[in-house]
């Protein structure tokens, strides 16, 4: 089979087109054909090393397909069904071989491509409005990022959950997206200090929850942005790692509250994965959750879709094309 892998860490050019035995179902497992594989920013982190694989690897979290083989022991799932997964490797490739608890059948009249949108940027949008910050009509919530992938779900989730919802982002363009998709107030962070902006929307009082996917550029106005006993969700590294701080900083800075969580840890029991999904699909199906797709990329260049989301060019999902 065709597959993306890499034997060394380092910039988009390690993503080499290689030529791979198709793998074979273990006990417990499925082969799935991969439809579509969906791009998430983690990709890059194992690619550049930030977050450490074994290697040679095969990157990329999420994809949906049909499944060709059933591996020994495996029920409730057959041959030509389609399923979609998130959060388990390998899946820059024509097949991929997965766990049959971690995958999830796709309902008819979602397409292949929305299955792979979905499931990891939204899983992570669900936990981290429903469960690791549940929101609460009436909050104020900032997210950082408005336009990408998580934070397009997210800020439309944070509007069902009753949020007034305001984003932050680098252009212009991508403030009409997160605009479109329920932000209420959009920042221009490249340009303006977000938080004394965010302290002037909020009339100095600050919001009840950041989501912080940025990390290293933003954290300290995170702070800053955050009511007294507010609560700091640093959920990724765009811009590189949070470096290391003192506790006591939470104090000085209002009794904070401060998590770094992981969406593995969101599903780990096979119901909150079905929970999690099944929601997002139904929001899919009933129009209340919008998809914004990004023309895909051939699985060949990869590469070159690493560079469009390093170079924050990119808004919404990115896809691979087997
Ligand atoms: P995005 O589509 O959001 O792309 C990343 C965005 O980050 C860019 O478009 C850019 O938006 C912004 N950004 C700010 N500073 C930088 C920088 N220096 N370099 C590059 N981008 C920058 O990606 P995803 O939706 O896939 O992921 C968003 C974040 O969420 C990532 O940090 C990812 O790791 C994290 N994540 C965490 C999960 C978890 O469970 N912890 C699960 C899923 C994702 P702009 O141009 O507007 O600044």
């Amino acid at each position: 089979m065709k597959a993306i892998q890499f034997t060394q860490t380092g910039g988009p050019d390690v993503l080499t087109l290689t030529d791979l035995p198709t793998p074979s179902p273990k006990s417990g497992e499925v082969l799935v054909r991969l439809a579509a594989i969906g791009i998430n920013y983690i990709d890059t982190y194992h690619r550049t090393g930030l977050y450490s694989v074994p290697l040679p690897y095969i990157p990329g979290s999420e994809g949906a397909g049909v499944i060709e083989q059933v591996g020994e022991g495996v029920t409730g799932l057959s041959v030509g069904q389609r399923v979609a997964y998130a959060m388990q490797p390998g899946s820059y490739a024509e097949y991929v071989s997965i766990s049959a608890d971690k995958v999830v059948p796709v309902p008819d009249g979602m397409t292949d491509q929305q299955a792979a949108a979905v499931m990891l940027q939204g899983m992570t949008a669900h936990y981290l409005a429903f469960s690791t910050y549940p929101i609460r009509p009436g909050d104020t919530v900032l997210i950082h990022a408005g336009a990408g992938g998580v934070g397009l779900l997210l800020t439309q989730i944070a509007r069902m959950r009753g949020a007034r919802v305001i984003t932050t982002v680098s252009t212009d363009e991508k403030a009409q997206l997160s605009r479109e998709n329920g932000a209420d107030e959009v920042i221009l962070y490249t340009q303006t200090d977000f938080a004394e902006e965010v302290k002037k929307l909020t009339g100095g009082q600050g919001v009840n929850v950041v989501y912080d996917s940025v990390g290293k550029s933003t954290f300290e106005g995170s702070l800053d942005c955050l009511k007294p006993v507010g609560m700091m969700v640093s959920f990724g590294n765009a811009s590189g790692a949070v470096p290391p701080f003192a506790p006591a900083l939470l104090a000085a800075k209002g009794s904070l509250m401060f998590t770094r969580p992981s969406l593995a840890h969101y599903i780990l029991t096979r119901s909150a994965l079905l929970e999690r999904a099944g929601a997002l699909f139904n929001w899919v199906a009933s129009g209340q959750l919008r998809l914004e797709i990004q023309q895909p990329y051939a699985l060949a260049d990869a590469a070159q879709a690493h560079r469009d989301l390093e170079s924050r060019k990119t808004t919404g999902k990115l896809l691979l094309i087997p």
